[in-house]
């Protein structure tokens, strides 16, 4: 059956591969969103046709406006980031997707499950900054939120067996242990950019690939199936699999533990969540057990790697925490980039805002982007 989908972030790793899950499946684009990537975005409008498409940045906007103008067909264009969440709350599409990277997706977010749709998150800073708005919303609107994030959507299928996830005893979240994995800190005080954006088994955005030498990444992911799945953060294992073959795994009652494993390939968990509860064929390759050498399993050294330990701590500590270690990762990863800081910098700046307030309980959305502009001042203050 077709569908029509908005796209959020549609320029990015994630967004090229939902629109290569769209093409196979002839799914029909009601609305493309991006932030500066202008050819990409023009390459998209030719193939896809949206009827809407919205630009964050300024500059890319009057760009993109200048090269549509007095083409039949063009879409209607929407600037900044009010016009995204215009974009996201639009009715039209069957569903959502967002993809953006940041907390710039959370406000989309929002608006796309307050006007009723469906939303499928790749955005997992959406829910680590703002989870228990974003639960509450999809709780009043009665509306289905469906992970992207490979291990969450794992656990998803994992737990699709209504009867079994009632017995739900722990998540065993597998992470690859990025590029550093078994070194220690001192291994660790002059890897590069360079060195951490070679990611062994996924090919990313620069953000997430950072995350994932840091394990940020990992962290992120424990506060996001925290929401998602509604187990403390004592009952979600992290583990080590070398190889992102096992994509999670989930333990019952019985100890009968559930796995879901795949090649690497994201456009396995983007399609389950556009086709759920259905299963289609799909783009990516089939995994071949009888090829693989080995399937190896390890501790996470959150010693080490203290962004992870921050993230812990951050989700123990509950209310605005959480927002906060996500504000200044999102500020130092910016500054590692542009080798501004060195890598260590990025986990003690986690943990020292982390550590530099008790958070409190609930939230207004208004507080979490208060927060943010802290944790950022914070980073700015301290680097
Ligand atoms: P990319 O950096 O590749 O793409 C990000 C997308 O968001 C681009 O379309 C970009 O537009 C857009 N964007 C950037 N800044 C803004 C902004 N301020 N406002 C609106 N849009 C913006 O990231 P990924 O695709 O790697 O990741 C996207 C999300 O998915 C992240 O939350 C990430 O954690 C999550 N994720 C990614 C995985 C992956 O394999 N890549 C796996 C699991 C989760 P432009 O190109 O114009 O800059
Ligand atoms: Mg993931």
């Amino acid at each position: 059956m077709s569908k029509t989908i908005t796209l959020l972030g549609s320029t990015g790793s994630i967004g090229t591969q939902s629109l290569d899950v769209c093409r196979m499946h002839g799914y029909k684009v009601f609305g493309l969103a991006a932030h500066s990537s202008v050819g990409k975005l023009l390459e998209q409008i030719r193939e896809f046709r949206p009827r809407y498409v919205a630009v964050t940045d300024p500059h890319a906007f009057r760009r993109l406006k200048t090269e549509l103008a007095w083409q039949p067909g063009a879409p209607t264009l929407l600037q900044g980031p009010e016009g995204l969440r215009e974009l996201a709350a639009m009715q039209g599409p069957d569903m959502v997707l967002n993809a953006v990277v940041g907390i710039a997706g959370l406000d989309a977010s929002l608006a796309a499950i307050e006007s009723g749709h469906d939303l499928a998150l790749a955005n997992k800073e959406s829910l680590v900054t703002g989870g228990h708005l974003i639960l509450d919303a999809v709780r009043r609107n009665r509306v289905h939120l469906l992970p992207v994030d490979s291990e969450h959507s794992a656990i998803f299928q994992c737990l699709q067996d209504r009867r079994s996830a009632k017995t739900l005893e722990k998540i065993l979240l597998t992470a690859s242990g990025g590029p550093f994995f078994g070194m220690k800190t001192e291994e660790l005080r002059h890897k590069t950019k360079d060195d951490a954006l070679r990611h062994p088994n996924w090919h990313m955005g620069a953000k997430i690939t950072i995350d994932s030498a840091t394990l940020m990444n990992k962290g992120l992911e424990l506060i996001e199936a925290a929401w998602l799945f509604g187990l403390p953060e004592d009952k979600i294992q992290i583990v080590v699999q070398r190889e992102s073959i096992i994509h999670s795994a989930v333990q019952f009652a019985d100890h009968s533990i559930l796995a879901q494993l795949g090649v690497p390939d994201m456009r396995i968990p983007i399609q389950y969540a556009l086709t759920w509860p259905e299963r289609l064929p799909s783009p990516a390759p089939e995994l071949d057990l009888t090829a693989l050498t080995q399937l190896s399993i390890a501790k996470a050294d959150d010693e080490t790697f203290r962004c992870l330990a921050a993230c812990k701590k951050a989700l123990r500590k509950g209310g605005l925490a959480p927002c906060a270690a996500n504000g200044a990762n999102e500020a130092a990863v910016a500054h590692f980039l542009k080798d501004e800081i060195g890598f260590l910098d990025i986990g003690r700046l986690v943990e020292g805002v982390v550590d530099s307030d008790s958070f409190g309980g609930d939230y207004t959305l208004a507080d979490v982007h208060e927060c943010d502009r802290m944790a950022r001042a914070y980073v700015e203050a301290h680097i």
